[in-house]
């Protein structure tokens, strides 16, 4: 029996004709740069999310990059975040200049640990951005609190964390700026890179939509440069037919993530397992990742023995952003942030997409029972 850690043709099927003829409607119009299929979208994730607006871009990389240009954060201001993360969180600080500050995270939630970032603030703190790692929400009363008091930007990274919530409020409509990903792995994923930004604020949604547009307000006048960051209407019409879907595929992740957390507990090698359970401030996880700890000496051959058995599975993410080479300016060591440090060094993700059946994920518990024995 194979298992692979996400089969996306398993999704595509049932919804197959469904989604030719949405893209069959945008050949016909020929209209393949923003317009009403990506205006569609964007409303559609802007309520979707409890935001007053959105704007669709190029990618969910590109869309953390354009909320800080709309600042105007740039050289000689600090941005604080995690440095356990994808790359795209700390590279789009660099990218506009700023200097990344890493705080350590909670090893529960595998998120910014408020009491961290507290300490990492400086008058030159412009900003922080919490990642909802994995599908989980940071813990954002206490940043909230923390960006109000010190006048900073929260920009959400939002990337794996559409639709989840905290103390029922959803990702993306916490800060001032949420960012999404359409990357095809993701819970709501394209036929290719897209991103998107949410917004409470109506006015920050035209002045993303203007900057990810070259700064053109009105046409052919610029009064700010921009860039070229946007969303095409093929990916948009694809998103809007599968966002109708999304809650029942994040359902069928948590149920997914229920069962293997039940199959662990029966078996007597993984009862002792780390497995990722929602914290008590977290409503909704949709588990973008299910990502369990085993002792850092065995999960090499753990992963070998999965490997060999036709399971799928990755380390999100092997080397914390504050030991990559790029950021050896910042100056920093092993040791600095060892929550993170233990984090790269014990998860592995394991298959939770909607579709994996129970046969297969009863497969990957005995596997892994006699991996660990
Ligand atoms: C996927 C992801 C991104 C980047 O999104 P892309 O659409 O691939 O550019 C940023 N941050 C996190 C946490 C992500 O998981």
């Amino acid at each position: 029996m194979d298992v692979p850690l996400l089969d996306l043709r398993a999704q595509y099927r049932p919804i197959r004709e469904e989604i030719r003829r949405a893209l069959d409607e945008v050949c016909d119009a020929q209209y393949f740069i923003l317009g009403p299929a990506v205006e569609k979208l964007e409303r559609e994730v802007a309520a979707y999310s409890g935001c007053a607006g959105a704007c669709g871009v190029t990618s969910g990389s590109d869309a953390l990059i354009l909320c800080l240009m709309a600042e105007g954060i740039g050289p000689g201001d600090e941005v604080i975040t995690s440095p356990y993360t994808f790359f795209a969180t700390a590279g789009a600080i660099h990218r506009v200049g700023a200097k990344a500050v890493f705080a350590d995270i909670d090893p529960t939630t595998f998120n910014l640990d408020s009491a961290q970032v507290a300490a990492k603030i400086t008058p030159k703190t412009r900003a922080v951005i919490p990642v909802h790692l994995y599908g989980q929400c940071a813990d954002m009363d206490p940043l909230l609190e923390l960006a109000r008091r010190h006048k900073l930007i929260v920009v959400e990274d939002a990337c794996q964390a559409i639709g989840a919530e905290y103390q029922g409020r959803r990702a993306g409509a916490m800060g001032e700026y949420g960012c999404l990903s359409f990357f095809p792995s993701k819970n709501l994923g394209g036929f290719g890179d897209g991103g998107m930004i949410v917004t409470r604020d109506p006015a920050r949604v035209e002045r993303l939509k203007m900057l990810r547009n070259h700064g053109m307000h009105p046409k052919y006048h610029h009064r700010v440069v921009g860039g070229n960051f946007r969303l095409d209407a093929l990916q948009a019409a694809v998103l809007s037919v599968k966002l109708k879907y999304l809650d029942g595929w994040s359902a069928a992740r948590q149920a997914n993530a229920a069962d293997y957390i039940r199959l662990f507990a029966a078996r007597p090698h993984t009862a002792s397992l780390v497995v990722p359970t929602a914290a008590a401030y977290t409503t909704r996880h949709i588990y973008n990742q299910f990502c369990v700890r085993l002792p850092a000496a065995r999960r090499q051959a753990v992963m070998d023995g999965f490997k060999a058995a036709g399971i799928g599975c990755e380390i999100y993410y092997p080397v914390p952003l504050h030991l990559q080479e790029c950021f050896q300016y910042l100056g920093h060591k092993p040791g600095d942030f060892p929550e993170s440090e233990r984090a790269a060094a014990e998860t592995l993700a394991l298959p939770i997409y909607p579709e994996a059946t129970p046969e297969q994920r009863a497969f990957v518990a005995d596997t892994l029972n006699r991996l660990l024995a």
